[in-house]
């Protein structure tokens, strides 16, 4: 029997194991050396938007997305809750969409109150790209207009809190082949949310690992690099 590995596809810790796949998200920062990583993901996080500086910023952006490990954009997005005015926010996430095309790598998003804004954006580029929403916490009613474009949705933490059921629910209807699942800030170990969701999908964890390993592949496309 062939042993798939976990894969984490959003995590901000930067330890390795031969048992884990990781991207490593990183933001462009020439002091931090994301070449030790197998791969990362490099975008200008909403809350890391400035004014005055994020046209320099989305330059190294550019630059960083050239490295042979950083197999996608993101992560990026949309918050009402903290950033910059979303009017910034917004030109600052098209910026990135474009790059990801330009680029043909997928794009990991970040959307605190904000799908009203996003879904219209996908909507408008979805043909020419792959959209991921990280830490997928919404209603079902989101994930349904979302299911629509052939989204992703990446699970963390909020997936094991075990009060909520209406995210498990949603989590056991949502075909398989667009799910993923990742620890983010979190210190959980992937194992955990991979040994949670295979329950709660009534799946052998086996089963888990081998459907979000082929998902891996064909959305990160590891092996163009
Ligand atoms: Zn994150």
């Amino acid at each position: 029997m062939v042993l798939h590995p976990f894969v984490d596809i959003h995590t901000h810790n930067t330890e390795s194991s031969s048992k884990v796949i990781s991207v490593v998200n990183c933001y462009p920062n020439p002091l931090v050396n994301s070449y030790t990583y197998r791969y990362i993901s490099v975008g200008l996080h909403p809350w890391h938007i400035f004014p005055e500086k994020w046209n320099q910023d989305f330059e190294l952006l550019t630059r960083y997305t050239e490295q042979k490990n950083c197999v996608s954009l993101g992560e990026c997005g949309l918050d009402r809750l903290k950033g910059p005015h979303i009017k910034l926010q917004i030109e600052v996430f098209v910026k990135q969409i474009q790059l990801a095309i330009k680029c043909s790598k997928p794009i990991i998003i970040h959307c605190v109150k904000a799908y009203d804004l996003l879904i219209p954006l996908i909507n408008e580029y979805h043909k020419d790209q792959i959209f991921i929403i990280h830490g997928f916490n919404s209603k079902y009613q989101i994930a349904e207009q979302l299911l629509k474009y052939s989204c992703f949705f990446s699970f963390g933490r909020a997936l094991i809190d075990p009060r909520n059921k209406k995210l498990h629910h949603l989590f056991k209807t949502l075909p398989l082949s667009q799910v993923f699942l990742e620890t983010d800030q979190s210190e959980i170990p992937i194992s955990h949310l991979y040994a949670f969701a295979s329950e709660c999908r009534n799946e052998t964890t086996e089963q888990l690992k081998k459907s979000l390993y082929k998902n891996f592949y064909s959305v990160f496309s590891p092996n163009k690099l």
